[in-house]
């Protein structure tokens, strides 16, 4: 990096916007989740434990590190997917816009309509591409003019201009980075302020994942984003903030379960880390 950005320019000297925006600090934004404590249990064994983040509202969240840590089992958390799995068990409390998401009035149904979920695998269901989008509003029964949802939520994936005129086609019939825009506009149909994505790229080509990357850019601020990824450059080019987590062996048992070990500024995570253990992975001396 040029080391010249950290000083202030001569008098008359236009400071590139680029650079300056890279080096201005975010101020401290809302949260969207505050996480206290989390740990998921799958039957007897700890998934992951003693997780506690804020999320910022807006902002991407990159969640990295090694196999097995528990990325996704904490991005599940977030729209409480993992209560659909027999023998998983979720302790610690996640505020949503301040509210207990796992308090007993709330309803998981809402919650999935509020946060969205892309997986790493596209998965269009086997109907046309307005159906897709369509899905979410008509199961939930969300009164909108669906013709709009739908031309607005495939317009805010970036996939209008190349399927606006065959909205009546098999969705399956579309190359893997159509179908993951598509299952991005899908989520985005029932009006979430979050999205959750695990490995939205990970099946893709590069030309594809650039464009993936690039959406969640535009999308950002609109949306709070977490994404988990296996891919550390992504993480760098995409996220505002990331999460470094790990495994801690038992000893005794052998067992292994995942731990949050640092979470900071995405540049402060690649360049001054303040843990041996994200130093070493993002160094590539682990992992
Ligand atoms: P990561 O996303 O970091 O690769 P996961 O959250 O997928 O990690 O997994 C964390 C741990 O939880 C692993 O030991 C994994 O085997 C276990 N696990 C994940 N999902 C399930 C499940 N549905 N049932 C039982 N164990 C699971």
């Amino acid at each position: 990096m040029d080391e010249s950005t950290n000083s202030p320019a001569p008098a008359g000297v236009r400071v590139p916007e680029v650079a300056a925006r890279d080096e201005a600090p975010r101020p401290p934004g809302k949260s969207v989740f505050s996480v206290q404590d989390l740990g998921v249990h799958y039957g007897a064994a700890q998934a992951v434990k003693n997780v506690t983040l804020e999320i910022e509202a807006g902002a991407v969240t990159a969640f990295i590190g090694p196999s097995g840590c528990g990325k996704s089992t904490v991005l599940r958390c977030f729209d409480r997917l993992n209560d659909l799995i027999p023998g998983a068990r979720v302790d610690g409390r996640i505020l949503y816009h301040g509210t207990d998401l796992y308090g007993d009035d709330v309803d998981p149904v809402e919650v999935r309509r509020r946060v969205g979920m892309v997986f790493q695998k596209p998965n269009p269901f086997p109907k046309s591409i307005y159906d897709n989008v369509a899905f979410g509003p008509r199961v939930l029964g969300m009164k909108v003019k669906m013709d709009d949802v739908v031309e607005q939520s495939l317009r805010r994936a970036a996939l209008w201009d190349e399927v606006g005129k065959r909205l009546k086609e098999n969705a399956l019939g579309l190359s893997g980075g159509q179908a993951q825009r598509l299952c991005i506009a899908r989520a985005l149909a029932t009006q979430p302020d979050v999205l959750l994505m695990d490995e939205p790229a990970s099946a893709l080509d590069p030309i594809s994942t650039a464009r993936i990357e690039d959406l969640i850019g535009d999308l950002k601020g609109d949306y709070s984003i977490i994404i988990v990824t296996h891919n550390m450059q992504q993480a760098a080019r995409v996220a505002d903030k990331t999460a470094f987590y790990s495994v801690e062996v038992n000893e005794e048992s052998g067992h292994r379960t995942g731990v949050l070990v640092e979470y900071d500024r995405t540049d402060t995570i690649f360049t001054n880390p303040s843990d041996q253990r994200t130093e070493d992975y993002v160094t590539g001396r682990f992992g």
